[in-house]
């Protein structure tokens, strides 16, 4: 390709709401633009990019016994309120009217679609295993959309979904995803790392999400360096710090004048934050609760949302407690009534805790559970953090930051239940049909690999993904010579079937290498006077530092097998 007849131009000024790295880099090298909110076109060298990803995925997918399927983008919204994921997706989901007034939706996820296609095509225990997959346009409506390709509204995704007559079988078809997950990320180029995930939305039991490790990636992840403990900050759980234990004293109030938070109230008491009951308001599909937990400690709220089978959830405005007759700054589990009282397990590590009384300037000393107050729910609410103990084996835990590329879980029967997807089995008892859902966008891999391949100059990508193999670089065009050895050089590398972008422009030297570095082609090969005085051209990775010259004569055989044996 010659870059004078490329679409997409390099850019030297970018929005200032891209704030992530493969955000400006994308927008930047000209390979995406920005169509809406989280919708965003594809230009032809991203393009060739999500491509090359695609094909690696088919390949995966086809190689582990995949068949590729297509199904349709618009669903009725029936089939979702079947199975009550409509309202466990919530706003996320496009929804439409038809003409008709029929009510649809675009689809976030096609586990309702393939269930009922599976259902008509099912019948014996003789049908399954099945594993079905499509690569095809997803819609949900974040609330946010950030972060360029990161989390967006509109994207391509690779689903498979799998489909066995028992536990046993769903177990096999989930490990050889698993495997078929680390080929694909193997192949692109790009470490992962394999993390224990909240199910959300989707439901189910078992799930795991494949992480880049990147910095700026808008995951947490509590990991263990003596085992292998690997969990989303969202589902991790911690031995949380104990407290030593002492004999419960009889309550009291204590009068602390203007503190209404948890730091202000243990400096002014000269106690530790661990001896103060932290109470925390939210509304839960619109029923306000109130939260306990210990001071030291957050809540963690997809926990919550999962112990209050919640399609909803949200911090409670001041007002909102207020109205509940509430005093905000003073809140106290303590002789309240008519509201869900949901406690952290922490608070039953400790005595004589520091909480609200419920009236202003005032706290209680010496709170005791159960004896000062009963809550309806106790359970592990809270965020895990690095220092905490590890749940597997008790060591030390420490955190980091990763991009979610890959979401796999196993489902089980509730899908298939709800949509009647049975099968008859070998003792000829009709069952449910056992599932699973495995999923990887593609916009969100190519970011990623952004995000951990790139300088300050730009991208480096990987050689199985890049847009290019080799950036042809002549310098001085003018000069007849540099012009000939170019095109026919151009020639000979296409002839072998190279990718090669050519940049045929008649600009300067810094501003060639300053694209070439900015669209991170992996291969650079530089044509000048000076190599050619030494019948040499310069070839430099982009990976690299160094450049090497390497003689002119069998350089297109020769970078042949340089890319061969590096892909
Ligand atoms: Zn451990």
């Amino acid at each position: 390709m010659r870059i004078s007849k490329l679409f997409g131009k390099t850019q030297r000024e970018i929005p200032a709401e891209a704030d992530t790295v493969s955000h400006q880099l994308l927008l930047k090298a000209g390979m995406i633009s920005q169509v809406a909110a989280g919708v965003y076109s594809y230009l032809p060298l991203a393009w060739r990019v999500l491509r090359k990803i695609e094909n690696i995925i088919r390949d995966e997918m086809d190689k582990a016994g995949g068949q590729e399927l297509m199904m349709p983008v618009l669903q009725p919204l029936e089939l979702w309120q079947e199975t009550g994921r409509d309202l466990a997706f919530g706003k996320g989901l496009f929804t439409l009217s038809d003409r008709r007034q029929r009510k649809l939706c675009l689809g976030p996820t096609h586990e309702e679609v393939i269930t009922q296609l599976v259902s008509r095509n099912v019948q014996s225990y003789r049908d399954l295993p099945l594993l079905l997959y499509q690569i095809q346009t997803k819609f949900r409506d974040e609330p946010r959309p950030r972060a360029g390709l990161l989390r967006v509204r509109e994207f391509t995704m690779k689903d498979l979904y799998s489909f066995d007559s028992d536990e046993d079988g769903l177990n096999q078809s989930y490990n050889k995803m698993l495997q078929a997950y680390h080929n694909i990320y193997s192949r692109c180029g790009l470490p992962t790392r394999l993390v224990e995930a909240d199910s959300g939305a989707i439901g189910g039991k078992d799930s795991h999400e494949f992480m880049v490790i990147a910095e700026g990636g808008e995951d947490e992840i509590i990991y263990c360096p003596s085992c292998q403990y690997a969990a989303n900050a969202d589902k991790a759980e911690s031995i949380k710090s104990k407290i030593d234990s002492e004999a419960p004293l009889p309550i009291e109030e204590v009068d602390t004048p203007g503190m209404t938070t948890i730091e202000q109230v243990s400096h002014f008491l000269k106690v530790p934050q661990s001896h103060t009951l932290k109470a925390v308001f939210y509304l839960a599909d619109g029923e306000l609760v109130f939260v306990v937990i210990r001071g030291d400690l957050e809540v963690n709220e997809v926990k919550l949302k999962n112990i209050l089978h919640c399609f909803d959830l949200r911090l409670a405005t001041e007002t909102e407690v207020i109205d509940a007759g509430i005093v905000a700054g003073s809140a106290s589990p303590i002789g309240i009534s008519g509201i869900k009282i949901i406690a952290d397990d922490s608070i039953t590590s400790g005595a004589n805790f520091i909480a609200g009384a419920n009236k202003p300037d005032t706290h209680f000393r010496n709170v005791n559970y159960p004896r000062d107050f009963k809550a309806d729910i106790m359970a592990d609410i809270a965020r895990a953090r690095a220092g905490e103990g590890c749940p597997e084996c008790g060591g030390k835990l420490s955190s980091t930051h990763g991009i979610e590329v890959g979401h796999v879980f196993k489902l089980g029967t509730f899908i298939s239940e709800k949509l009647g997807a049975l099968f008859i089995d070998a003792k000829g008892v009709s069952q449910p049909i056992v599932m699973g859902c495995y999923g990887i966008g593609l916009g969100r891999l190519l970011a990623a690999a952004v995000e951990q391949s790139h300088d300050d100059k730009g991208i480096i990508w990987p050689l199985p993904i890049a847009p290019y193999h080799i950036y042809l670089c002549p310098l001085y065009l003018e000069n007849p010579q540099v012009a000939a050895t170019a095109e026919n050089l151009y020639a000979e590398l296409e002839d072998k079937g190279l990718e090669v972008l050519f940049d045929d422009r008649k600009e300067s030297p810094g501003v060639k290498f300053n694209d070439a570095d900015l669209l991170g082609i992996p291969i650079r090969v530089t044509i000048s006077p000076r190599t050619l005085e030494k019948d040499s051209v310069e070839v430099k990775w982009r990976s690299e530092k160094e450049s090497e010259l390497v003689p002119l004569e069998g350089i297109a055989a020769r970078l042949k097998g340089l890319i061969r044996d590096s892909l």
